[in-house]
């Protein structure tokens, strides 16, 4: 009997079914409506028709596929369009446009890292699974300070030697909580380090009009200071970006091997993405709408006597006594025709497990409410 080379599978799968860890697919509706609260379309910008015309328009032009990695078939005059676009809107010099905010993230990293990563790179211990996968593939020295804490950042970079890259979330994907940016980059330029910060969850939501946390805080456009993007998320697309001085974009270009390795991004993405940029310049108030109504998410779930961290953007997160207790809440408001998010070790590094919800400008008055009475109705009894 030959062996068989895949007979761990099984018992890797029931240990995991077994802790209530494995994840299955669910395929959603075409049109979740008003009643998704789990989804990142945060301007409600995904089916906005100038968007999808815009995606269409560039696919028939261009093609359903970039056909190449960007430097050699895969960028068109679209790609470098969204690219000046972005920079010109979030206030930085320039940027580079990758198939996602994931590749977006390593290539930021293991390309930051310097030379023969010797760079020191300082983490907030929650930070997204993109940037620690970044740091991993940099195999640069790490240093992991407590959250949101720019004095640990300052006593890390003065305690190194040589380079340092500090490394943060501006808003974190799991309490939807703000990094202090202002502080953190007074610490790194203390000590000489560099400001790399992935604003998946800023871009279209905060700053004047949207511009991102870096726009908001002053930082955009400094000359240590780099950002990531996702196109995924407000933009409603798919893609992601990275931005910052023109001499480290053309760094990138150069040396990040999630950039020259991995196909251009598809043209209808670029132009869906122009598009959405579009509307956001044409109407900023979507960026305030989306904070106003995660507000009143916060501030009815907390009303009726749930623990909710008061939110800093779209992620409303709101505790679960257990996991057993966030899954069942979960499907429970699933049933109720209400989709939200469902966050629980090991996913949650503190143990917490929670509910977590995402605003949305384009959501009533009138659904917001139903949407809060649904958590309330059916929460676990604490
Ligand atoms: N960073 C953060 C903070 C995110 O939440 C996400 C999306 N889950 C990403 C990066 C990855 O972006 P993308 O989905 O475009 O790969």
């Amino acid at each position: 009997m030959p062996k068989d080379p895949f007979d761990w599978i099984e018992a890797q799968h029931e240990r995991l079914r077994a802790a209530g860890l494995l994840r299955t697919l669910r395929p959603r509706p075409a049109d979740a409506g008003p009643t998704d609260l789990a989804g990142n379309d945060y301007l409600g910008l995904t089916r906005h028709p100038e968007v999808t015309e815009a995606a269409a328009a560039a696919a028939r032009r261009w093609g359903a596929g970039a056909t190449g990695s960007r430097l050699v078939t895969g960028s068109t005059e679209l790609h470098a369009r969204l690219e000046r676009e972005l920079a010109a809107f979030c206030g930085f010099e320039a940027a580079l446009v990758f198939s996602s905010g994931y590749a977006a993230n390593l290539a930021a990293v293991t390309a930051l890292s310097g030379p023969s990563a010797a760079t020191l790179l300082v983490c907030d211990e929650s930070n997204h699974a993109s940037l620690i996968d970044g740091c991993r593939l940099a195999r640069a020295e790490r240093a992991i300070v407590p959250h949101a804490d720019p004095e640990a950042v300052a006593k890390a970079v003065a305690a190194h030697e040589g380079r340092a890259l500090t490394i943060t979330d501006s808003v974190f994907s799991v309490d939807g909580d703000a990094a202090p940016l202002r502080a953190l980059a007074e610490a790194c330029r203390a000590g000489g380090a560099a400001l790399l910060v992935d604003d998946a969850h800023g871009l279209g939501v905060l700053g004047d009009g949207g511009r991102g946390a870096l726009h908001a805080a002053g930082l955009a456009g400094d000359a240590d200071v780099v950002a990531t993007v996702t196109l995924s998320k407000s933009l409603g697309s798919q893609g992601g970006a990275v931005l910052g001085p023109a001499r480290v974009i053309d760094h990138l270009v150069s040396t990040a091997r999630s950039f020259i390795f991995d196909t251009g991004l598809a043209p209808a993405a670029v132009g869906a993405a122009l598009a959405s940029l579009e509307v956001l310049r044409r109407e900023p108030e979507r960026a305030a709408r989306v904070r106003a109504v995660a507000g009143e998410l916060h501030r009815r779930v907390t009303e009726a006597g749930l623990t909710a961290v008061r939110p800093d953007a779209a992620v409303v997160s709101v505790r679960a006594p257990s996991p057993e207790a966030a899954v069942r809440w979960a499907a429970d408001c699933r049933e109720a025709g209400l989709a939200v998010g469902c966050f629980r070790p090991p996913s949650v590094p503190d143990g917490i497990s929670r509910l977590r919800l995402t605003a949305r400008a384009d959501l009533t008055d009138e659904r917001i409410a139903q949407a809060a009475d649904t958590i309330v109705r059916t929460a676990p009894a604490a």
